[in-house]
């Protein structure tokens, strides 16, 4: 908490200093903030995954060039960066990382999660995917084929997952909720009903 109270001091401290000297706008700011805030974030690839799991079309465009796809549902890279969806499957699990540093689809996940920048997620994800799905709650049956992406500036990695059983009669905004950010990273599955 106390680290917290500090990161917000500071970052006031900044946005003072920045608009005294005159380095930018308040409007910019506030259309920074209203960015991180509202228009970016797991809401966005959550109904990503939803209109891949209600529309096979779209999911076939998405799983072919999620870049074009996410577009489509008016959801602009942010860093330029390319897209590729992998879909998880009763055969195959997919898990994304950052090995190097903490690339993120921002646009569709929003700010990376303090664990998806930290040493031992990048360096055990590769070396141990296994072992940190159990840490995240997460059984993977033997048969079960495990692969990590791992996102880079240019080509960054999102997880459509599996479409949880018992949610046939569900509308929209009812699998929206079982659409979490970690099982659109791969650590987890998709919520059950
Ligand atoms: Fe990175």
């Amino acid at each position: 908490m106390t680290s917290d109270n500090n990161v917000e001091l500071r970052v006031r401290a900044l946005e003072s200093l920045l608009l005294e000297k005159g380095l930018v706008e308040a409007p910019a700011i506030d259309e920074i903030i209203d960015l991180f805030e509202n228009r970016l974030g797991p809401q966005n690839g959550g109904k990503v995954v939803v209109r891949a799991w209600t529309d096979p079309a779209f999911k076939a465009r998405l799983l072919a060039n999620a870049t074009e796809a996410i577009v489509e549902m008016g959801y602009d890279a942010v860093q330029g960066e390319d897209m590729v969806v992998v879909e998880n499957t009763p055969e195959i699990h997919n898990v994304v990382v950052c090995t190097l540093c903490s690339c993120f689809p921002w646009a569709t996940l929003g700010l990376p999660p303090v664990w998806y920048k930290s040493a031992p997620y990048r360096a055990r994800a590769a070396s141990d995917p296994r072992g940190v799905l159990v840490e995240f709650g997460t059984e993977i049956s033997d048969e079960a084929q495990v692969r990590v992406w791992d996102s880079n500036a240019e080509l960054r990695y999102m997880v459509l997952p599996e479409r949880p059983a018992g949610t046939g009669a569900m509308n929209e905004d009812e699998l929206l909720a079982l659409v979490t950010r970690d099982s659109m990273i791969g650590v987890t599955r998709a919520q059950n009903p």
